[in-house]
């Protein structure tokens, strides 16, 4: 039978026996075990809690264990050798085990009852520092979502639910904990949150916490710029980015987080847009494949209509090729980065993906062979297939340098022209390159070096 009790400020706390759940410690990694055992044989509480949880009562893997307990953060750094105390805004412990880190959080406290030494601190709002511990009942309600604030507990495996999580899984929709409002104010990255979670779990927005989007999404642009570069990746990097951005989309959030976006697909090309979402799609794949994926690649993807039109506009207002293109770039880039704080380790490789752009168009022998062996040459390739959704000719471009990389370095050379000081116009078609008798393959490395 479900244990219920009634609190004050939520619905019923069900707690659901070890039988009654899906849950399975076969499913939660070693590493969070450990950190569980460990804590409740030292006499604490000790809860797996969030995502992890509500994944594994969907039957999904979870990205990552984190923990809640009675311990303060002191008290888990006495316990674990290998944890150390992070963050001001809001302080935890890292458990690290190999490349595998488990958070463990202490109760969060409303603060309300305020014998609080200023850590729980709100500025207009926005909570700016959560250190108050608490209670597990306070904790569950200063989580986001519903089905976000349910707790494993190891002591005796039952999950408890104390703000109807369950409900939510079954309806498959995201409700907020208390007042939307008030909660967006509080943290208006949780719009986001809520955009994402609903695209990764394939969950609708419940309409109470969709409805402050609209005038409450320009706060997003108040948000710090580093962590709203994390919650990009989250969207965009982790497997689910196609549903992600629909969603964004949908819900009119894109401008806040991607005006440039925003704006290059508001154009109506709808060129541009199947450009995006291939790259998307391609990324997503990727990361279901588990190769590796990056955010160089996928912001050159993002911010893409809008540097190309801003450089074509350049271009025919008669200004040096190769200037409007990088000032474009750096236009966009800095515009983007004033919102979203891209490394510039990452930005430095758009620049160049998009850079060797136009390099495409010129099909003359020294500057192919050089185009080849660019070290960024790969990524650019990859960007120039995606363009293949601009028009024909780019498909054909692609095509082109697709089956030049099949050719032997000395056969691609002999079928190209030699330069002639003069760049091949957009309009001039490639020269024709045969394909070879019998394909060759060659390592990525040996294509790539001029001979
Ligand atoms: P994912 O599966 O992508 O990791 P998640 O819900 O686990 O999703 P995390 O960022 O790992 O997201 O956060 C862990 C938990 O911390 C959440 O489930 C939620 O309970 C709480 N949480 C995270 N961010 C917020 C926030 N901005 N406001 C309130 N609670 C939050
Ligand atoms: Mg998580």
């Amino acid at each position: 039978m479900n244990a219920e009790a009634r609190n004050d400020t939520g619905p019923a706390l069900h707690i659901i026996p070890r039988d009654q759940h899906t849950v399975s410690r076969k499913n939660i990694s070693k590493a969070a075990l450990r950190v569980l055992y460990r804590l409740n044989e030292a006499g604490y509480d000790a809860f797996l809690v969030g995502g992890a949880v509500r994944d594994l009562l969907i039957g999904h893997t979870p990205k990552d264990f984190d923990v809640a307990t009675n311990a303060t953060p002191d008290d888990v750094k006495k316990l674990f050798r290998n944890c150390r105390l992070i963050g001001r805004r809001f302080r935890l412990a890292h458990v690290v085990f190999g490349p595998e880190i488990i958070e463990v959080a202490t109760f969060r406290g409303t603060g309300e009852d305020d014998n609080a030494e200023g850590e729980r601190r709100i500025v207009d709002g926005r909570i700016v520092r959560d250190n108050v511990w608490g209670t597990i009942e306070e904790d569950a309600l200063r989580r986001d979502f519903r089905v976000n604030a349910m707790y494993y507990d190891i002591s005796d495996f039952s999950v408890r639910d104390y703000v109807g999580g369950m409900q939510d899984l079954r309806d498959r929709v995201l409700r907020l904990i208390g007042e939307p409002v008030t909660r967006y104010r509080e943290d208006p990255v949780r719009m986001l949150r809520a955009v994402r979670l609903a695209a990764k779990l394939g969950f609708s927005v419940d309409a109470a916490a969709a409805a402050p989007f609209e005038t409450l999404g320009s706060l997003l642009t108040e948000a710090a710029p580093a962590r709203l570069f994390d919650e990009s990746l989250k969207m965009f990097l982790a497997g689910y980015g196609l549903k992600s951005f629909r969603t964004f989309e949908q819900y009119g959030l894109m401008k806040f987080l991607l005006p440039a976006t925003a704006r290059a697909l508001k154009r109506g090309d709808e060129g541009l847009r199947a450009l995006v979402e291939q790259g998307l799609a391609n990324t997503d794949a990727r990361v279901l494949e588990g190769k590796s994926v990056t955010p160089a690649f996928l912001f050159a993807v993002l911010l893409w209509g809008e540097v190309r039109d801003l450089a074509h506009a350049g271009i025919e207002r008669g200004d040096d090729r190769n200037e409007a293109w990088e000032r474009a770039a750096q236009r966009v880039v800095g515009e983007q980065c004033q919102r979203v704080a891209i490394p510039r380790r990452f930005t430095y490789a758009m620049e160049e993906i998009w850079a060797l752009q136009p390099r495409f168009e010129q099909v003359q022998r020294k500057k192919v062979m050089r185009l080849l062996a660019h070290p960024r040459f790969r990524a650019a390739f990859d960007f120039l297939l995606l363009r293949a959704h601009e028009s024909p000719a780019m498909r054909e471009l692609g095509e082109w340098w697709a089956h030049a990389q099949q050719l032997p370095l000395d056969v691609l050379a002999a079928a190209l022209p030699i330069a002639t000081g003069n760049a091949a116009s957009e309009a001039e078609p490639a020269p024709a390159v045969h394909k070879p008798p019998r394909r060759r393959h060659r390592r990525g490395g040996a294509r790539n070096k001029p001979a």
